[in-house]
């Protein structure tokens, strides 16, 4: 299958899953996730109405993003060293891989001179995995979040997890159903916290993730086949 005719299918799919559990008026959007693919896979995407790309390394972005037309839209799902957060900023229209006060800061700082505002997810090792990046549910997330809210160059849009990785179903709901309550939280408890979206769901689990109330699926190998 092509690249065009994988998008048709998932971008079907998710609708069909979104009717199933009566979520059709939400919108559930579809992160194409080109890391490792080569610029023409993009293009082939672009092409055909992809406009959502999902980049994890600086050095590939670099040359991706200049090489797609202006509209396409870029967010980093991938670890944020320190030192590269200045050009995450400079490449991308959203981070969605904040995983520390410090990284946000600094995408903060570096957005200021930019005179741009950067939407960012948190992102939740909601499975407290200890080789996983991200924010632990037992973080004092409360005032961590409270604090990025005060950063006048960020926007924080929601919270990304990837789901628990084991191979029975209600586990993996259980941690998408996790991170919306912890969302619920946060947007309960700070007013001036909007951050509603949940970005959740990969190639083989975003069923479970729409079901759970995700607003972002981030699927790559489904689209442009295994990566190697
Ligand atoms: C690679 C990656 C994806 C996509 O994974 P697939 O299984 O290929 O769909 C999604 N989210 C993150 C954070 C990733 O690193």
């Amino acid at each position: 299958m092509s690249i065009e005719e994988n998008l048709i299918t998932i971008r079907n799919e998710i609708l069909n899953i979104q009717k199933e559990c009566n979520r059709e008026n939400d919108k559930v959007e579809l992160l194409a996730v080109s890391k490792t693919k080569p610029i023409d896979y993009l293009l082939e995407a672009y092409n055909s109405g992809q406009r959502l790309f999902g980049e994890n390394r600086i050095n590939e972005a670099e040359i991706k993003v200049p090489a797609l037309p202006n509209d396409a839209i870029f967010h980093m799902i991938g670890h944020l060293q320190s030192n590269k957060v200045k050009k995450a900023c400079e490449l991308f229209d959203c981070i969605q891989s904040v995983d520390s006060l410090k990284v946000a800061k600094k995408i903060d700082k570096y957005c200021k001179e930019l005179k741009k505002t950067m939407d960012i997810y948190l992102e939740i090792n909601i499975v407290n995995d200890i080789n996983k990046n991200g924010f632990k549910p037992s973080d004092d997330l409360i005032n961590i979040a409270k604090e990025i809210t005060t950063l006048t160059n960020i926007n924080i849009v929601g919270l990304m997890c990837i789901g628990a990785h084991v191979s029975d179903e209600q586990q993996i709901k259980k941690s998408f159903l996790s991170l919306k309550e912890l969302s619920e939280k946060l947007n309960n408890e700070i007013p001036e916290f909007n951050g509603t979206k949940l970005s959740m769901g990969m190639s083989g689990d975003y069923k479970l993730a729409i079901e759970s109330g995700s607003s972002m699926v981030r699927v790559g190998s489904s689209i442009f086949g295994v990566r190697v």
